[in-house]
C-alpha cells in the first residue's frame, strides 16, 4: 500500500522520499497506513507553491475570502461525520468526543467568515492640517501551523482558518501519528474554491519541521505541542524573525472548595479528567480538595472511575477509547510507577485494563492517586493520560498558591458556591484560561484560546482577535496632498498645537 502522501497545490500528491512512518489504529494496536515523511525536495515544492499563490490570494477582496470560508462551512457540516471517524481511527477518542472536536473547530470557521469586518482598519480625518491618517492590517505572506496528536482536526482549525481569511497562503504539517483528518479538510478547502496553492498539507517529522522551519519564505509560525518542543520553535522562528505563537503543555488544576456542589464537581472532574484518555491540554490532571472534603471527593471519584467504560472509540456506549500509541501508554503507565515510588496513594490504577474484549489496543483504565504532593514528578509533570491526582489543602489561599506556582498555566477551574470566593480566583489566578464552575473553559471562537508561563511561547493567544493580529501586520499611513505653494522642507519634527 503507498504511503499517505502530501497535498500541495490543490490536489493530493506522492511523496518523494522513502522516508515513512506508520499510523495505527489505538483500538487495535494494528498499524493501518504509512505516512510519508518530507523530503527537502518536497518542502521546497510546498513553500514556492505557497509562495506563489500569495499575491493574488492577499488581493482577493476580503468579502470574497469569506465566501469561500462559507462554502467551507457547508462542506464540513456535511462531511463532519466521515472527519470524526478518521479522527476516532488514528488517534482512538470515543465518536462522540471527535464529532464534538470537529464542531469546535467550525465555529473557528463561521468566525473567519467575519473577516471583511474583523479586518476592517481605522481612519483619522485631520491629524493635522489637511492631513490624513489610517491604519489596515496586511497579511504575513506563507504561515506555517504544525499541530500535536490530540486534535487532529481542531488543532489545525485553530490556525487555517483565519489565517487564509487574512489573505495568508498557509502549510500545515500536522502529527505524524493523526494524518488523514488534515488531507480531507485540504480536499474540502478546494471543493470550497479556494485557489490552488493557497492551503497545503505537508506530512511528516521532526526532520520536515527542522526544513520548514528554516525557510527564509515562511514568515509566520504557529505551533501547538509538548512544551520543549514549543520552546525550540520559537527560538529558532525568532532568531530568523519570523512571527511565532507556539503552545506547549499544561498540567491544569481544579480546585474544590468546600462550599462547592459535590455533584458538579465530581461530574465536572471525571469528564476533565478521563474525557478524551486525559490526552487534552485542556484535561485537569489535579484535583485541589480544600478543607475537609477530600476523602469525601476521593470515594465518589474512585467509585465513578470504577465504573468508566472503557472500550473502542467506534462503539456507541464507550465513554473513554485507548491511547494514541503503545509507546504513549507505556509512558503514561510508567507515570503510575513513579508516583507509586514516590509516596503516593494509587486509590484506582488503570493498568491491566486490557482483558479478552480489547485486545491488542493500547488501552489503559483511568488512574486517580491521593495525597500528591508538590514536590513529586507526577505532580510537577505533564502525564497526558488518564490519571488524577488530588492534592490537599487547607484553604482557599494554599490553593491558589499551588495553581500559581506551578510551571504550566494553561487552564484552571474553581468549583465553588461563593460568589467572593470565584471572583477572587478569577482575579488573582495565573492561568490563560479559567473557569468558574466550568472544569474546561475552552474560549469559544470569538475570543481567543491560550495558556501563559510554560504553556504559550509568544505575545498571541490563537484564533478570534487574537488570531487576526496574529495573522496580520499592521500598516500606518499618513497622507496628503498638497498644493505646490505648501512645498517647503521641514527641518523640525512636525508637531500640532
Ligand atoms: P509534540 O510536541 O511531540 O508534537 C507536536 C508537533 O511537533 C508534531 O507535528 C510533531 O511532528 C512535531 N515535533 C515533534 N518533535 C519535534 C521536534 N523535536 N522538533 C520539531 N518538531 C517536532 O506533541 P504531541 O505529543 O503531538 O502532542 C501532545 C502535546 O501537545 C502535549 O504536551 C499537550 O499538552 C500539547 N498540546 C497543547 C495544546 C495547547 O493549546 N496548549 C493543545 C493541544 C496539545
Amino acid at each position: 500500500m503507498a504511503a499517505l502522501g502530501h497535498h500541495i497545490g490543490g490536489k493530493r500528491i506522492s511523496a518523494t522520499s522513502d522516508r515513512t512512518g506508520s499510523v495505527f489504529n489505538p483500538a487495535t494496536g494494528r498499524v493501518s497506513q504509512d505516512v510519508a515523511f518530507a523530503s527537502s525536495k518536497d518542502v521546497e515544492l510546498a513553500v514556492s507553491t505557497a509562495k506563489s499563490a500569495f499575491a493574488d490570494w492577499a488581493n482577493t477582496p476580503p468579502l470574497r475570502r469569506a465566501r469561500v470560508m462559507f462554502r467551507y462551512l457547508e462542506l464540513l457540516e456535511k462531511h463532519k461525520s466521515e472527519i470524526a471517524a478518521l479522527i476516532t481511527a488514528e488517534h482512538g477518542k470515543v465518536l462522540s468526543d471527535a464529532a464534538g472536536e470537529v464542531v469546535r473547530g467550525i465555529e473557528v470557521v463561521e468566525f473567519a467568515t467575519g473577516i471583511p469586518h474583523l479586518m476592517a482598519g481605522h481612519f483619522t480625518e485631520n491629524v493635522g492640517s489637511s492631513v490624513d491618517s489610517w491604519a489596515v492590517r496586511q497579511p504575513l505572506g506563507v504561515c506555517l501551523g504544525i499541530t500535536p496528536f490530540n486534535f487532529p482536526a481542531m488543532v489545525p482549525m485553530w490556525m487555517f482558518p483565519v489565517a487564509l481569511a487574512c489573505g495568508n497562503t498557509f502549510i500545515l504539517k500536522p502529527s505524524e501519528k493523526v494524518p488523514s483528518a488534515s488531507m480531507m479538510l485540504a480536499d474540502l478547502l478546494y471543493e470550497a474554491g479556494l485557489p490552488a496553492g493557497c492551503f497545503n498539507v505537508v506530512n511528516g517529522d521532526r526532520s520536515s519541521v527542522e526544513q520548514l522551519l528554516a525557510h527564509p519564505d515562511i514568515s509566520a509560525v504557529s505551533f501547538v505541542g509538548s512544551t520543549p518542543v514549543a520552546k525550540a520553535i520559537q527560538l529558532a522562528g525568532i532568531q530568523q524573525n519570523k512571527r511565532v505563537q507556539a503552545l506547549g503543555g499544561a498540567k491544569n488544576h481544579a480546585i474544590i472548595m468546600p462550599d462547592a456542589d459535590m455533584d458538579t464537581a465530581i461530574s465536572g472532574l471525571m469528564g476533565a479528567a478521563y474525557g478524551s484518555a486525559g490526552e487534552r491540554c485542556m484535561a485537569i490532571s489535579v484535583a485541589v480538595a480544600v478543607g475537609g472534603i477530600a476523602d469525601r471527593l476521593v470515594e465518589r471519584l474512585a467509585d465513578e472511575a470504577h465504573r468508566l467504560k472503557v472500550r473502542p472509540g467506534t462503539d456507541p456506549e464507550a465513554e473513554m477509547g485507548p491511547l494514541v500509541t503503545s509507546q504513549h501508554l507505556q509512558r503514561v503507565s510508567s507515570y503510575i510507577d513513579i508516583g507509586l515510588e514516590e509516596g503516593a496513594d494509587l486509590v484506582v490504577d488503570g493498568r491491566g485494563v486490557q482483558g479478552e474484549s480489547l485486545g491488542d489496543g493500547f488501552f489503559i483504565g483511568p488512574s486517580l492517586f491521593d495525597n500528591v504532593k508538590p514536590d513529586m514528578r507526577i505532580y510537577r509533570e505533564e502525564i497526558f493520560g488518564p490519571v488524577l491526582s488530588v492534592v490537599r489543602a487547607e484553604n482557599a489561599d494554599e490553593a491558589f498558591r499551588l495553581v500559581n506556582e506551578h510551571e504550566f498555566g494553561n487552564g484552571t477551574a474553581i468549583f465553588t458556591n461563593s460568589g467572593e470566593t470565584g471572583r477572587r480566583f478569577v482575579n488573582e489566578i495565573q492561568a490563560g484560561m479559567v473557569g468558574v464552575n466550568v472544569p474546561i473553559p475552552v474560549p469559544v471562537a470569538y475570543h481567543s484560546f491560550g495558556g501563559w508561563k510554560s504553556s504559550l511561547f509568544g505575545d498571541h493567544h490563537m484564533y478570534g482577535p487574537e488570531g487576526v493580529r496574529f495573522f496580520t501586520k499592521l500598516k500606518t499611513v499618513t497622507s496628503r496632498w498638497p498644493r505646490d505653494e505648501q512645498a517647503r522642507a521641514d527641518y523640525t519634527m512636525p508637531v500640532q498645537g
